[in-house]
């Protein structure tokens, strides 16, 4: 494992810094962050994040990896990584249209025909597109090949019904990238198709879900009876899977990559060391208690071990590799850590842990996390479904198989949710 910039990426470094110190305020380190699923952005906020975006577009910053025909830098995927984390260090709107440029704008740089690209990918990096991701459903998460959401093909276009849920951004987004099922007669991985929807058309509703914290982030779409062009099918018909895996690829891997910004959801382990700092316990400086000291330092060693696994995902990329499982340790030990560390915050402010609100100590910062963290152990791949991708690519332990993968998605057994026609 390398931590150092090679010549070249310090290079790039410090010529993104300095166009980021020109152009943003930097970040108070002592400020409480927002948690990362916060409430759906105002018109004014929506309207900042789009003119910061085109401000990157015309320096050339937006899209570091993307290439340059589509409005992209054309860097490496290292040097994309290396802007995100400078650009975490100076205040910015919110990160309300990174998935367009994210796993949603990879896949159809992967994918796209030449003309679909063109046609999407430069608004987007312009700031002018917002997207979504419509894979999960009522009755397929973890398993999302198990999806039901039907699309009919009918002459030059596709006749989509059925239901998406927990779909962030979705309440603004302008497109939304849909996996549906394309063909119910042959095993549920080789029957799905990949399109573009917009999320304006009419047969597409959207209705608000809110989160446990009464924040609103995902949204439930309905589709009823959308017509969806032929030309805006992404990939071969039945070829869904693949493409969408994809998406899962560098979703994974951007988390993955994460723990080496140091960004903490909710609460970081800054602000517990200043509350430990500002908490009495026994009429002294909560942080002068040994018991306090060791949480803290275990804390401190987790966090720095989960970085040091996203500097391994880092190396690989450097290098030229395609990084592992090691995502999946990054993003578990990381939902769970921030969750633990919530907890203790609350611990240590006592009984002013039952006031909420931004009127509250902290702002209300722990107490809002309480709710919130839970998200990150679901969202990405469930604790679970990471345990098994640990134990079957990093432990070798056999794989898990409950129904036999060559039985046509029709005749599964399944629970709920809209089944497609036979
Ligand atoms: C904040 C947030 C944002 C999200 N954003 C999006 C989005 O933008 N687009 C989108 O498409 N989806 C999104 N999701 C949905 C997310 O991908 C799913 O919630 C997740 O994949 C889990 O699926 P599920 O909710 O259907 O739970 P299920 O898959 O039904 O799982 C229920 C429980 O069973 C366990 N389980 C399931 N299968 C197994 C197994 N094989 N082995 C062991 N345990 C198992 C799970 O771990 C979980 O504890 C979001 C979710 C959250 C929380």
């Amino acid at each position: 494992m390398d931590f150092r910039d090679s010549p070249d990426e310090a290079a790039f470094r410090a010529q993104a810094r300095a166009w980021l110190e020109a152009n943003a305020p930097l970040r108070d380190p002592a400020a409480i962050e927002p948690g990362v699923f916060e409430n759906w952005p105002t018109e004014q906020e929506m309207q900042a994040a789009r003119a910061w975006q085109r401000r990157k577009y015309d320096a050339g910053w937006a899209g570091v990896f993307w290439p340059t025909e589509y409005g992209g830098r054309g860097g490496s995927i290292m040097q994309q990584i290396i802007w995100n984390q400078e650009e975490r260090r100076v205040v910015t709107p919110p990160a309300v249209l990174l998935m367009g440029q994210g796993h949603v704008g990879y896949t159809l740089l992967a994918h796209g025909s030449a003309e679909q690209k063109a046609r999407w990918l430069p608004p987007t990096l312009r700031g002018e597109l917002a997207w979504c991701q419509l894979f999960s459903e009522p009755g397929a998460g973890s398993d999302f090949a198990a999806l039901a959401c039907a699309a009919e093909r009918d002459g030059d276009h596709w006749r989509i019904r059925g239901d998406k849920v927990w779909i962030s951004d979705g309440a603004y987004a302008d497109c939304g990238f849909l996996v549906a099922r394309s063909n119910p007669h042959v095993p549920k991985h080789k029957g799905l198709t990949c399109f573009v929807v917009d999320m304006r058309a009419p047969g597409v509703r959207v209705d608000d879900v809110r989160h446990p914290n009464g924040g609103s982030h995902f949204s439930h779409v309905c589709f009823e009876d959308l017509r969806v062009p032929d030309a805006d099918r992404v990939g071969a018909v039945d070829d869904g899977w693949r493409v969408s895996l994809t998406t899962l690829m560098y979703e994974r891997f951007f988390v993955g990559a994460w723990g080496s910004s140091g960004a903490f959801g909710g609460p970081q382990l800054r602000h517990l060391l200043e509350l430990a700092k500002r908490s009495e316990l026994a009429g002294r400086p909560a942080l002068e208690d040994a018991a306090v000291r060791q949480r803290l330092a275990a804390f401190t060693v987790r966090a720095r071990a989960i970085e040091h696994m996203s500097y391994r995902v880092l190396t690989t990329v450097s290098q030229g590799g395609i990084p592992g499982p090691e995502g999946s340790i990054v993003k578990m030990e990381f939902a769970r850590l921030s969750q633990e560390m919530t907890c203790f915050g609350l611990e240590l402010l006592g009984p002013q842990a039952m006031l909420a609100g931004a009127d509250a100590p902290w702002q209300g910062a722990f107490q809002a996390a309480l709710l919130e963290n839970p998200c990150m152990r679901i969202a990405g791949g469930t604790d679970e479904i990471q345990r098994t991708i640990i134990a079957e690519r990093l432990l070798g332990l056999p794989q898990e198989t409950y129904v036999p993968r060559d039985l046509p998605f029709r005749d599964l057994p399944r629970g709920g949710g809209w089944r497609a026609a036979d």
